[in-house]
């Protein structure tokens, strides 16, 4: 983002209810300082109901993409003409952008995920076991990214339809499982909201984890929340949900512009920034 928007400004934003508070712009804004173009992002508050017409005006306005946040990601799904195969296996996209014919849909949910993993962590799934507990939308695009990566998953939920349907996104090595199959996992993902409220229970005892094992938070306001607290305790490797909010934007500025997103920038404006607010996403 040049100083001061102008007409020839290429305007992006993140579409969603609520979105006042959502970390996007910001993320987006600082790569556009970084790479130096004339862009900038802001926040669409879209209410339920009418994603459609924020769809169509994207084009009509030549906005030259969107993030997509609660609660449009699955009907965004159904919506683009173009989706990718990850949005369309998951059934729900988190980036939109105007095509020649129509519009086009990603999830960068997983891939972000992934990145994060290695860049926080250097940790490669292929032949690791990995437990996801929860089996929302967020878990399902971390299910299949990981397994895609070649990874063991097991999916514990507390409903068992939404698990089945999240541990079949997850391949050939993809299961249900319980809470004790976190003994023998190389990586835990909390991908619940519990943890997001004072006093929320937590989404799985912290001595049920080894302490080799990587944890992932997919929380990260507040952080540390008091599983990650509990796991540190114990001397696990437990991270917050901020490098995925930060890598699946980085995903998203690359598709929109076509280039390399300046990661070390997008980390710098929202770790500890002061007055970054919750995103549901
Ligand atoms: P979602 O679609 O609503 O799914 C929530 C999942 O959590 C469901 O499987 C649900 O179980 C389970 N759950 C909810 N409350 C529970 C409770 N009290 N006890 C046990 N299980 C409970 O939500 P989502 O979109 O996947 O988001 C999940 C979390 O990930 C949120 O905190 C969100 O902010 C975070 N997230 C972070 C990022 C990031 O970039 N870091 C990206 C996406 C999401 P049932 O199936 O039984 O209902």
């Amino acid at each position: 983002m040049t100083a001061t928007p102008s007409a020839a400004t290429a305007v992006v934003g993140v579409i969603g209810d609520p979105v006042a508070h959502s970390l996007s712009p910001r993320l987006h804004n600082a790569a556009f300082r970084a790479l130096g173009v004339d862009w900038v992002s802001v926040g669409f508050p879209v209410a339920a109901g009418s994603l459609p017409p924020a769809l169509s005006g994207m084009a009509a306005l030549g906005i030259r993409g969107l993030s997509v946040t609660m609660p449009h990601k699955s009907e965004a799904a159904r919506l683009v003409t173009a989706p990718t195969p990850v949005a369309e296996r998951l059934g729900a996209v988190n980036c939109v952008w105007p095509e020649a014919r129509g519009i086009g849909g990603d999830n960068t949910d997983g891939d972000g995920f992934l990145a994060a993993l290695a860049r926080q962590a250097s940790f490669d799934p292929g032949g690791r076991r990995c437990v996801v507990v929860g089996a929302g939308g967020a878990a399902r695009a971390v299910v299949a990214a990981l397994g895609d990566a070649g990874a063991e998953v097991v999916v514990v939920n507390r409903s068992p339809g939404p698990a089945q349907r999240a541990a079949a996104l997850g391949g050939p090595a993809g299961r249900v499982g319980s809470a004790g199959d976190a003994t023998t996992a190389d990586l835990v993902v909390n991908a619940t909201p519990l943890g997001m409220g004072p006093g929320d229970d937590l989404p799985l005892d912290p001595a049920l984890v080894p302490a080799g094992a990587l944890a992932v938070d997919l929380v990260y306001q507040p952080s540390p929340t008091a599983w990650l607290t509990g796991l540190r305790a114990r001397g696990v490797v437990a991270v917050d949900g901020l490098g995925m909010l930060v890598h699946q934007a980085a995903l998203q500025i690359e598709r929109w512009t076509g280039l390399d997103a300046p990661v070390d920038a997008m980390w710098a404006a929202v770790r500890g920034a002061p007055g970054g607010g919750p995103e549901r996403r």
